[in-house]
C-alpha cells in the first residue's frame, strides 16, 4: 500500500498522477486507479503524447487506444475503460505534463 505520494499533475482531485517512494506512479482517473511501473507510465505517456483521429488506432506496450465517434477506448492486456472526447483529451493534457522518472539500476550493495 503506497502512502508517500507526491502529485506530478492534476486536474481536480479525482484526475491526478502521483509517484511513491517506492518508484510507482499511480494514475488516478475518477473510479480507475492504476498502480504502474514508470515504463508502463512511459508507454501510457506515449500513447496520448500525439492526437488520434476520429477511427485511428495506437498500440503501445499492451496499451491500446482507439479513437471513435462521441468515444475513446483505453485498452490494457484484456481491460478497456471507455472515455468521452472531452476525457479523453483531459488524460492527454494530464498524462502530456508528466514525465516518468526511468529506473535507475540498483548497486550491488543494496542488496545486502
Ligand atoms: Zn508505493
Amino acid at each position: 500500500m503506497c502512502r508517500t505520494l507526491t502529485t506530478l499533475g492534476a486536474l481536480g482531485p479525482t484526475r491526478r498522477v502521483s509517484r511513491c517512494g517506492c518508484g510507482a506512479y499511480h494514475v488516478v482517473w475518477q473510479h480507475l486507479h492504476l498502480s504502474l511501473h514508470p515504463d508502463e507510465l512511459a508507454e501510457l505517456c506515449r500513447l496520448f503524447a500525439a492526437p488520434l483521429l476520429t477511427g485511428e488506432r495506437r498500440d503501445v506496450g499492451l496499451w491500446h487506444l482507439h479513437l471513435q465517434v462521441g468515444a475513446a477506448r483505453l485498452w490494457y492486456g484484456p481491460m478497456c475503460v471507455s472515455l468521452t472526447l472531452g476525457e479523453y483529451q483531459g488524460l492527454r493534457d494530464l498524462l502530456n505534463g508528466v514525465q516518468a522518472r526511468p529506473v535507475l539500476p540498483r548497486p550491488l550493495y543494496a542488496l545486502n
